[in-house]
């Protein structure tokens, strides 16, 4: 048994088996922000669900510092299963937050 990842939807999984039987990739969708381009200039993302792909293009866009939605900014975007051009595209408001992160380092103590 191996720990892999999958080429295609890069996803994480134990060989040869998902949690759930072999590898199946998830659906694949393409986001896109309605106010700089349509569809075609759209990211394809591999999501369980529209509303995890909305997050995972924001995740992607902000990690190339295009919207600063860590800093609080929302983005109106559109999303649609890649493989169902006709099916309606599902419209998501997306933000996120910065984590705090803390540490702790051993304090020196001097005697008296
Ligand atoms: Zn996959």
């Amino acid at each position: 048994m191996a720990y892999v990842q999958c080429e295609q939807c890069k996803a994480h999984y134990f060989e040869p088996y998902d949690r759930i039987g072999p590898h199946r990739c998830p659906p694949l969708f393409v986001v896109w922000d309605p106010e700089n381009g349509d569809e075609r200039d759209g990211r394809r993302v591999y999501a369980s669900d529209y509303q995890s792909a909305a997050e995972k293009w924001a995740d992607l866009a902000d990690s190339e510092g295009e919207y600063g939605m860590w800093d609080g900014n929302e983005v109106d975007v559109l999303v649609r299963g890649a493989n169902d051009l006709s099916g309606e595209a599902q419209a998501f408001v997306v933000s996120g937050q910065m984590h705090p992160t803390y540490s702790a380092t051993p304090k020196r103590v001097t005697s008296p």
